[in-house]
């Protein structure tokens, strides 16, 4: 079913507020199997709404608008719609009973402001719709069939609109849909975007149902494995085999098969399960892996110290890294990386430690060791490895690159110690 939306707010193409709502909706209705072909934003201004709308319902079975549902005069989706779709407004009492006990509330709790007569314009809707409850605000959904076409006008305030998609919204287009959609995801780590792509171009190119889409986020590669059926049971079969596949192809390089589940959160997992304790000694990312380390609830069990050392004198004070390493070597090299890996487990008395130091720029950069060189070194079980990186991009692409790398590096580390334990 193709599917539009359309955003309504002047405040959106002035650039005053960001479009979160066409973000949310197109991920809820590529869940659902809808295909969204055109994403529009229009301002508060009725010719041009009704022209947006005009094409939105030449080119598509399926229109969503946000915004503009409110009492004021620029509110104008409601009466824009109505009119194109040649329906009357008409008051549904019970919008109006909602509407009324809102406002009444809304009196008590601020006795300085008065309500006003164009509140109630709220409760007409064009006749016909289906009308959604706003358990949030005063200005209802709604739903809207003609003509073999679906409009469904929300409110523009995402604490709104996104509890009415959920809870009603969603539900009722998944009836209405004869097919069931159902996804997988697959998330890895550790190989590039453009490695995965190409190991898995055969399925790619082999696929109907279900299909494989890949994305990448920094340091990650995530493959959403799509299937459509009649019923979720059916769905889960035709995936089976895929991620079957794609278990074998890429193994110990596969971190989540849960959507939710972030690198972070399978890495303090894994800790947790073996029992060990965690800590890094961080000098160009600045603590950044430590923050993503505690975004983990109960990152507390496994975590114990996260060492920002940004000078010399710190490596030196902190975590011992001997003055001659930094004199001879440099603050970024293997043997600083090394050294200060071994002294973060041996301050910390932490079972692993994490250590990564690197020029992330602008300035700064040699011949020899240009702006991108990043070191990483790894303690655990008394050996240490290193690594080196060359990253690209400014000074923060640098360092969010690097805080994935390390992040990915400490799972490998983790798990490599696991297996020759075991
Ligand atoms: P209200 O009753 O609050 O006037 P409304 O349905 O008329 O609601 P708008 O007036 O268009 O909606 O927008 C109200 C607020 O909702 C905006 O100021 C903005 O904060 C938020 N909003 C509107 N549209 C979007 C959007 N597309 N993405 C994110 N936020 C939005
Ligand atoms: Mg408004």
């Amino acid at each position: 079913m193709i599917t539009e939306l359309i955003s309504v707010g002047t405040e959106i193409l002035l650039g005053n507020i960001v479009n979160t709502n066409s973000a949310y909706l197109s991920e809820k209705c590529a869940q659902l199997g809808l295909s969204v072909y055109y994403q529009t934003v229009v301002g508060d201004n009725e010719t041009r709404m009704k022209s947006t709308i005009c094409t939105a319902l030449e080119r598509s079975d399926m229109v969503i608008l946000t915004g503009g549902l409110g009492p004021t005069k620029d509110d104008l989706t409601k009466e824009v719609t109505a009119e194109l779709l040649e329906l009357p407004l008409v008051e549904d009492a019970h919008t109006r009973e909602l509407l009324e006990h809102y406002l009444k509330e809304y009196e008590k709790n601020n006795s300085q402001r008065r309500i006003t007569a164009n509140n109630y314009k709220q409760a007409l809707v064009p006749q016909g719709a289906l009308i959604l409850d706003n358990h949030n605000g005063t200005a209802p959904g709604l739903i809207i069939e003609k003509n073999g076409k679906t409009v469904i006008l929300l409110p523009g305030p995402p604490n709104e609109m996104k509890p009415m998609f959920e809870e009603e919204v969603f539900p009722y287009l998944r009836k209405r849909l004869p097919e069931v959609i159902y996804s997988q995801m697959i998330k890895i780590c550790g190989i590039g975007e453009s490695q995965v792509a190409e190991e898995i171009q055969d399925l790619i190119d082999d696929q109907t149902n279900p299909t494989i889409a890949p994305y990448a986020k920094t340091g990650e590669v995530h493959l959403r494995i799509t299937a459509k059926s009649e019923d979720e049971k059916e769905c889960k079969k035709l995936i089976k085999p895929i991620v079957r596949e794609l278990k074998a192809r890429f193994g110990k390089n596969i971190f989540a098969t849960d959507e939710e589940k972030s690198l972070e959160e399978a890495i303090v997992d894994m800790l947790k399960d073996q029992g060990l304790t965690l800590a890094l000694a961080e000098s160009c990312t600045g603590g950044e892996i430590s923050a993503r380390i505690v975004n983990v609830p109960g990152a507390s069990d496994v975590f114990t110290h996260g060492f920002v050392t940004y000078s010399n004198r710190a490596k030196r004070k902190c975590l011992g890294v001997k003055k001659s390493t930094l004199k001879i070597d440099g603050p970024v090299s293997a043997k600083c990386a090394k050294e200060m890996a071994k002294g973060g487990c041996f301050f910390s008395g932490a079972d692993i430690c994490l250590s990564i130091t690197g020029l992330a720029g602008p300035g700064g950069g040699t011949k020899e060791l240009p702006v991108g060189t990043v070191f990483m070194g790894c303690c655990y079980n008394g050996k240490v490895i290193t690594q080196e990186y060359h990253f690209t991009g400014n000074r923060s692409k640098i360092r969010e690159q690097a805080t994935a790398h390390a992040l990915a590096l400490l799972r490998e580390c983790i798990m490599e110690g696991i297996s020759k334990k075991g």
